[in-house]
């Protein structure tokens, strides 16, 4: 048993965080989105929260920790959603947030550390004229670390891809777990072994962007009557190049009946997409909406947008579950990738089979060599863990891809089944003794 009294003691300038509970709201991230993980995670804690404020505290933390074997979680938002940065053993919660410094910014490429949450971020790139490339739906709480260690992509990923995607990241500096911790520089292919590994294998201190020009995005909830007309102004405003976008998103009526907070009358019969599109495309935006017999059913512009604080951004993505998680806890989601050769087919033969417990909401993005990914969030209604299971293999009867959002094995999520050796190496010889978020990797902790 480790002695969290002596970690203390011995650091005695690092902020602690000892208050019951803080340390179990800090223990937590939304993995309470999963049925299946609740029972699994509710009861899992920290002993201890530590918030270094500069590298030299997190070096003398890690280094402390290595001579009292107490293992390490790092935490950046806490906005993940499988349990990534829950502490399945206990000790130090390490909450990065206050490491958040912009290291440089020239020509559109940014040096950040990790701990930066993305709203500010973005407040920070847009006064240099440009934007991230793509960005989750938490952008306001979730740090930039975070989204590299436990993310995808979101916001922006309609053009740039998953934020893993070559020339996005182009640099990262990465701190080992040992007595001496060492900071290890990486770019190219070998950022990949870095990322969606939820911090097991390594601390990421810092990452290096490169942007996009910043543009004023304008949001438009757009309205259709029927699945084929919205669908295919979907793939027509994705494929039409000279109409820039930053979000498209589709969702049946009965899942944008839970955007409560947009001033608008949803019909549960009808067929609603959310669009950001550059202000000054606004015509040909509206051309092509009359081609496939869509109206505005809101807008608002990007100035209205940063007034009302408001903003369609946190209905995409994963908030369209939060969001009906909010009228409904009976709710929850799976992560899939259509065939894009027939989505429409794929749609209309999960709702023979699950009726009203599939609700659609669609992502249109390009994966990262530039190709047309429709991928989805669709929304889910709970009734028993053995039904969801039964719905995650309709889905992949039906061809449908799912990574599997109820596990905190990284196995078992977007990897497929097993690590890549080069993850498996960087884990033993950056964390030799498993003290970094033991329990997520199931080859070493089962
Ligand atoms: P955390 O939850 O704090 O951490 C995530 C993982 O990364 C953990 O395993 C943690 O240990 C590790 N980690 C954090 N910081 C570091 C670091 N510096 N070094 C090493 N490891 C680290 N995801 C998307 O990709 N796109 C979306 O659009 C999206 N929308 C979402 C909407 C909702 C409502 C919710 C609940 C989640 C959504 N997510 C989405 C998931 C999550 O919000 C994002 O992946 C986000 O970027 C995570 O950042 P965070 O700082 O909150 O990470």
């Amino acid at each position: 048993m480790f002695s969290i009294d002596t970690l203390q003691l011995r650091l005695p300038d690092i902020e602690w965080v000892t208050s019951k509970i803080h340390i179990k709201r800090l223990s937590k991230d939304f993995y309470w989105f999963s049925p299946l993980l609740t029972p699994l995670l509710a009861k899992k804690k920290a002993d201890i929260i530590a918030r270094p404020k500069n590298e030299s505290e997190l070096k003398a933390l890690i280094s402390v920790c290595v001579d009292l074997d107490i293992p390490l979680t790092v935490r950046g938002g806490g906005t993940g959603n499988y349990g990534q940065a829950v502490p399945l053993l206990g000790g130090v919660v390490v909450d990065m947030i206050a490491l958040k410094t912009c290291k440089w910014i020239s020509d559109g490429v940014i040096q950040v550390q990790a701990g930066m949450r993305m709203g500010e971020l973005e407040n920070l790139t847009r006064q240099h004229g440009w934007e991230l490339r793509c960005m989750p739906s938490t952008y306001k709480a979730a740090s930039i670390g975070g989204l590299f260690a436990g993310g995808f992509g979101g916001i922006g990923s309609v053009n740039y891809g998953p934020v893993a995607t070559s020339g996005t990241v182009q640099r990262a500096r990465i701190l080992t777990i040992e007595q001496y911790p060492r900071v290890i520089d990486i770019s190219g292919d070998e950022l990949l072994t870095y990322h969606h590994t939820y911090g097991t294998n390594g601390i990421i201190l810092e990452l290096q962007l490169v942007l996009t020009p910043a543009r004023d995005w304008s949001e438009y909830l757009m309205e259709f009557a029927s699945l084929e007309n919205a669908y295919t102004f979907c793939r027509a405003l994705l494929d039409s190049a000279g109409m820039d976008k930053r979000e498209i998103s589709l969702y049946d009526g009965v899942a944008a009946s839970y955007f409560k907070d947009i001033p608008v009358q949803i019909a549960p019969e009808r067929f609603y997409v959310i669009t950001l599109i550059a202000s000054n495309c606004r015509v040909p935006f509206m051309e092509l909406s009359a081609k496939h017999s869509g109206t505005i059913a809101w807008h608002q512009s990007f100035d209205e947008a940063n007034k009302s604080g408001l903003t369609l951004m946190e209905h995409c993505w994963n908030h369209s579950t939060l969001q009906a998680l909010k009228h409904d806890k009976n709710f929850t989601n799976l992560q899939t990738n259509y065939d894009d050769t027939c989505v429409l087919e794929q749609l209309k033969e999960v709702k023979k089979e699950t009726n009203s417990e599939v609700l659609i909401h669609l992502e249109f993005i390009r994966n990262a060599q530039s190709k047309i990914l429709i991928t989805g969030l669709p929304l889910v209604k709970y009734t028993s863990d053995q039904r969801l299971l039964d719905i995650i293999e309709i889905h992949r009867r039906l061809g449908i891809k799912v990574n599997n959002s109820h596990t905190y094995f990284l196995e078992d999520g977007k990897h497929g089944g097993a690590l890549d050796q080069a993850i498996l190496d960087s884990k033993s010889s950056n964390d030799p003794y498993n003290l970094l978020n033991p329990g997520k990797i199931r080859m070493l902790d089962n």
